[in-house]
């Protein structure tokens, strides 16, 4: 009898266990009892259920991505972070749900010019994980050479170099995000690829993982050189809002008609012909449909190329909950 053909959920269950990348409330909307009313213990749960997770790890922007701004320990973002602890160590119980609670902190600048992470290292400390992105830095500096100062190669490396050798920060969000400028010289190219062996280097040497984000997935390229070094690596969704969880969840129902090796084309086709079965809340739009479908045909892709590569589970941080205990229990 032939062998039956590994399906998208085959794939899916092997490295994608779990997430460490679930935005707690909307964008930055600090408001405490919003946010336990969305994300209230039973929720939690089901989704847990429904994307055969082992575990999730909320987490918060420490401050607006589009305007970082240095957070005082007595801030209400700090406050915001422990309450939020707290509250989810106590009424979630890790033997049904292991739900972990954790910041995605700016790298920026501050008025000064001084690279820095927005968060103070005591409430960084006290949570069970941190990633790191780039978004706004609040440029201080002119651009050099007509390029944009946050797609600079030498300032892209400096404040990644940074952020990676903070000791709380275990994850680089979206690592390579609008990092590159389109249509450039021969040189820019040159001085972009050549930061990337020094950032793996110090990734590896820091017990930091690399985020490969399906909402702003990185670029080939740089996922060869990642796979080419030994740096770990986590998959996220970046989710945002209940759509993106919706659609997750979506293609649970009907990823078992993708079968591994789907090109792009092929896995459109069955996304496109599931639109109905898919589009459950009526008032989701053409472009939160559109959106979501982007980041379900990423995933379909990365785990087809984690699987293409043979990239073992051990290497995908998220691809069990144990992996993901040793991982935090190894900072450096
Ligand atoms: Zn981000
Ligand atoms: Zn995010």
């Amino acid at each position: 009898m032939p062998k039956k053909r590994a399906t998208i959920i085959d794939l899916i269950d092997t490295y994608y266990r779990g997430d460490a990348h679930i935005h707690s409330s909307h964008h930055n909307t600090i408001n405490w009892q919003r946010w336990k009313k969305e994300f209230d213990e039973q929720a939690m749960v089901a989704l847990y259920r429904q994307l055969n997770f082992e575990f999730m790890v909320l987490v918060s922007h420490s401050s607006n991505p589009e305007k970082p701004r240095v957070q005082p320990v007595d801030s209400a973002v700090c406050a915001f972070l422990t309450d939020m602890y707290k509250y989810i160590h106590a009424v979630m119980p890790a033997d049904i749900c292991n739900v972990l609670v954790g910041v995605e902190a700016n790298i920026m600048y501050d008025p000064k010019g001084q690279l820095l992470i927005d968060v103070p290292d005591t409430i960084m400390a006290k949570l069970d994980i941190v990633l790191a992105s780039r978004h706004t830095m609040n440029q201080p500096f002119a651009s050099k050479d007509g390029i944009d100062f946050e797609k600079d190669p030498t300032e892209i490396k400096q404040s990644l170099l940074m952020a990676i050798a903070n000791k709380h920060v275990r994850i680089i969000g979206h690592p390579d995000r609008y990092s590159r400028v389109k249509s450039s010289s021969g040189k820019y190219w040159k001085a972009y690829w050549s930061i990337w062996p020094d950032i793996l280097r110090a990734m590896k040497q820091h017990n930091v993982a690399f985020e490969l984000n399906i909402s702003s997935p990185p670029s080939t390229r740089l996922m060869q050189l990642v796979l080419a070094s030994t740096v770990k690596i986590f998959i996220s969704s970046d989710a945002h809002y209940r759509h993106t969880f919706a659609a997750l969840i979506a293609l649970r129902k009907f990823g078992s008609e993708i079968v591994a090796g789907s090109t792009f084309a092929q896995t459109k086709k069955v996304l496109a012909a599931s639109f109905d079965t898919w589009k459950i809340d009526r008032r989701l739009s053409e472009k939160t449909w559109q959106d979501s479908q982007a980041m379900l045909l990423q995933l379909v892709y990365w785990v087809q190329y984690l699987q293409k590569h043979d990239v073992p589970k051990a290497r995908v941080v998220n691809s069990s909950y144990e992996n993901m205990k040793q991982f935090i229990a190894r900072a450096t």
